[in-house]
């Protein structure tokens, strides 16, 4: 958030800088513009007023933000000048990123049609910046300006769509279901927010509907070969629930097939109700919406998760459960079923950011912590730890004893970090992460500690060197 500061301090070098500009209908109005870097200087961007040029400053890391930069250079020009109005003698103004103040201020400045036209030049820009944000992972950051451009411009349908895909990617699916609901209101034949919403639905089982709106983008736009993917994904998905029972619990929705597996599918559902107020309880998170489990004989099961042989259940979004592991120990069945549902909590409030380190060690820690035979491995191979930035992907690539160390690995930064720092923190980062998808700046805001630093102090702690 830009903060206003007064001209108090007078910057001892100048360093002037183009800046490359659409210009916007009101630029006439100023005949001269120039803008400086500050360098050093943190805070927003001022505006000055020399002998009838305009000056803009902002500091160098502003600048170096290049569509931030052009964004607030339009807005000034535009006569967006936001606190200035708020009274400050000395000729200076500057320009204040609060939203509801400084929309405020640009509504204020008039019904022109010169206002008018650079309310949506600034709006479309806004839009511009929260498309990049989303592409860069900044969900959050994404969320806010695409606000800023609504306000400026509510009639924009794709200003919806940027809304429903931020809103999508935080895990707010209820945001994004009315976000894009209005856009298609605004503009029926938008695809756009047809393809999202079929993800939203098919995040939420309801596949049937995801098909739908798949359908309607696709006819959009037939040449658009991921909405095409989707949209035969979602067909199968469909064909392939049609044949498994349900049973409904009030969390979960168990799919199983024929009379025999009945009873498996009882006993999971009541066990996973325990295990959702257990790991809830560790998490301090209850979520409303219903996760989906879906059993299947053991060779099935192979079949449809394509997943190795040591692999004993799956969580790509729903829970992929053999019945043949619930129907072994019950302490199998429950530290199975722990595990996988640590996954579902952790996809929702990472916003499937998590990397698989820090999902996989949550989900051991959840189901009850390392075995001896863990410890053991991870003794043996102390010397070769990988670093954590190359255990962000799936482990089910691996061969067996690869993914033993790699899980035992995951095990133990997860415990140094929650010994380190609190279990409350472990989960703050999670929350992190669902703004952003990069690691190393969630790790280091939430912790205040270098990614790599914390790599190394995790090969020290189990003996190896760093
Ligand atoms: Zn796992």
């Amino acid at each position: 958030m830009w903060t206003w500061h007064r001209a108090s301090r007078r910057p001892r070098r100048l360093e002037r800088a183009s800046l490359r500009l659409q210009p916007p209908v009101c630029v006439p109005a100023h005949p001269a513009l120039s803008v400086v870097v500050l360098p050093g200087r943190a805070g927003g961007p001022m505006q000055h007023h020399h002998s009838g040029e305009t000056v803009v400053t902002m500091s160098r890391s502003l600048m170096a933000t290049q569509w931030a930069a052009r964004l607030l250079v339009v807005a000034v020009l535009c006569g967006w000048s936001g606190v200035s109005r708020a009274g400050d003698a000395g000729g200076v103004s500057g320009v204040d990123n609060s939203v509801p103040a400084s929309v405020q201020a640009f509504s204020a400045a008039g019904r022109s049609n010169a206002a008018i036209e650079g309310r949506r030049h600034i709006a479309a820009l806004w839009a511009e910046s929260g498309w990049h944000l989303v592409k860069a992972g900044e969900y959050d950051r994404a969320a806010r300006a695409f606000t800023v451009a609504k306000e400026l411009a509510p009639g924009e349908a794709s200003i919806f769509v940027g809304l429903g895909v931020s809103a999508h990617r935080r895990f707010r699916d209820d945001l994004a279901l009315a976000a894009l609901e209005h856009a298609l209101q605004l503009d029926p034949a938008i695809g756009q927010a047809h393809a999202l919403l079929g993800d939203v639905h098919v995040r939420h089982g309801a596949l049937s509907a995801a098909v739908r709106h798949y359908d309607a983008a696709h006819r959009q736009d037939p040449n658009d070969v991921t909405v095409q993917e989707r949209l035969l994904n979602a067909r199968q998905e469909r064909d392939v629930e049609a044949r498994f029972d349900r049973l409904l619990s009030p969390h979960f929705v168990v799919l199983y097939q024929g009379e025999g597996t009945r009873e498996v599918a009882h006993e999971v559902a009541e066990r996973l109700e325990a295990v959702y107020d257990e790991i809830g309880r560790m998490h301090g998170y209850f979520p409303d919406e219903t996760v989906t489990v879906r059993l299947y004989p053991e060779e099935q099961f192979r079949a449809a998760t394509l997943t190795p042989a040591w692999a004993r259940a799956l969580f790509d979004g729903r829970m992929h459960l053999p019945n043949e592991g619930i129907r072994t120990s019950a302490e199998t069945r429950d530290r199975m079923l722990k595990h996988e549902y640590v996954h579902a909590v952790v996809y929702r409030l990472s916003g499937g950011h998590a990397p698989a380190w820090l999902n996989e060690g949550l989900a051991l820690f959840g189901e009850g912590g390392a075995s001896a035979e863990t410890g053991d491995l991870l003794a043996r191979h102390a010397g070769d730890l990988e670093p954590l930035s190359s255990l962000h992907g799936s482990f089910l690539g691996r061969p067996q004893r690869a993914a033993s160390v790699a899980y035992a690995e995951s095990g133990a930064a997860v415990r140094l970090l929650i010994q380190r720092y609190g279990f409350a923190k472990v989960r703050r980062l999670l929350e992190e992460l669902s703004s952003t998808s990069d690691m190393q700046k969630a790790f280091e805001r939430v912790f205040h500690e270098r990614y790599r630093d914390f790599d190394r102090r995790l090969v020290s702690s189990q003996g190896g060197r760093g």
